[in-house]
């Protein structure tokens, strides 16, 4: 393949917005790995597709955001579990549980379901 701007040199890579190939000249690298033409419209999309890629992989704690930790979405969805289920516990207690009560404990136990299918999901997530 050619550069799309200099048919006489060999492409070296493509642009991830409009998918010309450019060669040393015409190419630039946004944040160490995408690969963009000079054009302001694609350079800007390029960025901002990287932010959208950063921001889920932090998320979701996906690659270098990878941890021990769980990744955000769990302990939101654990946050929201526990608050469907607190009062209710607190209703049985104290001799006062009803029907609302046992649909927010359902609830509950949802949202702590999907905390825990986030929170060990990650490790299938390696990327080779
Ligand atoms: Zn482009
Ligand atoms: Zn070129």
């Amino acid at each position: 393949m050619h550069c799309f701007n200099h048919k006489s040199k060999n492409a070296v890579g493509v642009c991830k917005n409009c998918q010309k190939g450019l060669c040393h000249d015409c190419i630039e690298v946004i944040k160490d790995i995408y690969l963009s033409c000079k054009e302001d419209s694609c350079k800007a999309n390029t960025v901002e597709e990287c932010q959208i890629t950063e921001r889920t992989k932090k998320a979701y704690g996906i690659g270098k955001y990878e941890s021990n930790k769980p990744p955000f979405v769990a302990i939101l969805y654990a946050i929201l579990g526990v608050y469907f289920i607190l009062p209710p516990s607190i209703d049985l207690i104290n001799s006062d549980f009803n029907i609302g009560d046992a649909l927010s404990v359902a609830f509950g136990v949802v949202f702590i379901f999907v905390a825990a299918h986030f929170a060990f999901r990650k490790e299938k997530l390696h990327c080779p």
